[in-house]
């Protein structure tokens, strides 16, 4: 009943993002409270009646959805990511219209299902945000994140749609020419990831006479701070950062103008800090109230975080987290890719002459990532042929990977170590983030 009464509410405020980016940011913590617990009673009962997935949990867990009225009462109930890359189909709750990815830990790609009018009602929320950081009609939007199978190209598309703004959505193209296209077609603001920006403000850096943006928003990998300033002294505007899952349909929070921790989505989600530590950091867990195809409970992202307390200076009301603080999973977000331990597995197997023992490192050089492959010392070994063979190997194997070495996102280093220096490195855990 009351989710009824506040979806009319949606429905109405929604039809016009000016007047939805004037209403969202000071609707009362209290009724954003009451709206979720709404949505959160129905989201139980819909996923209890239709999804296997969570049939067959509710009931090893003794948990009776009709009775569980907060999301508080589900005690130590969690969706594990583990789940949704072994057999994501078991989720659904209605036939999907299309499916995303991202690569997991394992290699194995997790896939997203959703609808259309999912995707074109989530980014409704996104046009908000970016029309709270300034979009205007007469913007153009360049958005340079990856493309593929990830959700940020259906995404942005209807984003931009909403906007009504002249927008590209062209993947990750190379910075030379993106930054031609900047001036040449008069874009306004951008979309791109971390690594590749510091690549394109280089290229302006160089360049000169630098266009004039409104902003830039960063998504898909953490925003080192040295990049955002970098970037903002450069371009002469402010750069902010946004996040978001493939598993959640993008679009989690976003910074606002004052780049003081990132806004939720409280009107899709409720995104929990769970095991906090003793300064507030914990993994950020969330649930999707407005998906129908393949919602999901208190998802586990494996991303750690704080909530950010008090009002923020733009005076909005949205609860505000901090940057990611890490990973929890194995995998390194770096200017390659993804990159996770059986992937430099596959790479290295071929090569002929390739140490038994050896170890990955992701660290920076001059603000740009370097994946370094550690080698124990014997002196029989060419450093220098064993990295072609590395590169070699990735263009073969990994097209992606390729593309952003040929676009300068990272480099190749081979290293010797000591055996002193190194321990005998397990199998797994061999792949360590240095930045
Ligand atoms: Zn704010």
């Amino acid at each position: 009943m009351f989710n009824r009464i506040f979806r009319a509410a949606d429905y109405w405020s929604t039809r016009n993002i000016p007047r939805m980016t004037k209403l969202a940011p000071v609707v009362p913590s209290a009724i954003l409270r009451a709206r979720a617990r709404a949505a959160f009673k129905d989201l139980m009962i819909w996923t209890a009646s239709r999804s296997d997935y969570y049939q067959k949990r509710f009931a090893e867990a003794h948990i009776d959805p009709a009775w569980v009225g907060k999301i508080e009462h589900l005690g130590d109930f969690y969706t594990w990511p583990e789940d949704v890359q072994d057999d994501p189909l078991q989720f659904l709750c209605r036939a999907p219209g299309l499916v995303c990815e991202t690569s997991g830990t394992t290699g194995r790609p997790k896939r997203t299902y959703f609808s259309y009018e999912e995707i074109d009602w989530l980014a409704r929320y996104e046009a908000c945000a970016l029309y709270y950081c300034g979009i205007r009609s007469g913007d153009r939007v360049l958005c340079t994140f990856d493309q593929g199978f990830w959700v940020t190209g259906p995404m942005t598309e209807a984003t931009l749609r909403h906007l009504n703004v002249f927008g590209s959505v062209v993947g990750k193209v190379p910075a030379d020419e993106a930054y031609r296209r900047i001036q040449d077609d008069r874009y306004t603001v951008l979309l791109a990831d971390p690594t590749w920006l510091l690549t394109l403000t280089d290229v302006a850096s160089s360049a000169g006479n630098i266009p004039k943006l409104k902003f830039i928003m960063c998504g898909g990998d953490r925003l080192p701070e040295r990049t955002r300033t970098y970037a903002q002294e450069v371009w002469r505007c402010p750069v902010l950062q946004g996040y978001g899952t493939t598993e959640t349909c993008g679009f989690i929070g976003g910074e606002c103008l004052e780049r003081n921790g990132l806004h939720l989505d409280e009107f899709n989600l409720i995104v929990e800090i769970v095991d906090r530590d003793s300064e507030g950091f914990g993994e950020i867990v969330v649930t999707t109230l407005s998906r129908r195809v393949m919602p999901l409970i208190r998802y586990r992202t494996r991303d750690v975080a704080r909530l950010v307390e008090g009002l923020c200076r733009c005076g909005s009301t949205i609860q505000r987290i901090s940057p990611l603080k890490a990973r929890r999973d194995d995998m390194v977000v770096m200017g390659a890719g993804n990159i996770y331990p059986v992937l430099l597995e596959k790479l290295v197997e071929p090569v002929a002459g390739w140490p038994k023992v050896w170890q990955a490192a992701v660290l920076q050089r001059e603000g740009r990532d370097v994946l370094e492959f550690r080698i124990l010392k014997n002196g029989d070994l060419h450093l220098d042929e064993l990295r072609k063979s590395i590169e070699e190997q990735i263009r073969i194997q990994q097209p992606g990977m390729w593309a952003n070495l040929q676009c300068a996102m990272y480099c190749i280093d081979v290293r010797e170590v000591m055996p002193t220096q190194s321990k005998q490195p397990r199998k797994v855990s061999w792949l360590v983030d240095e930045r």
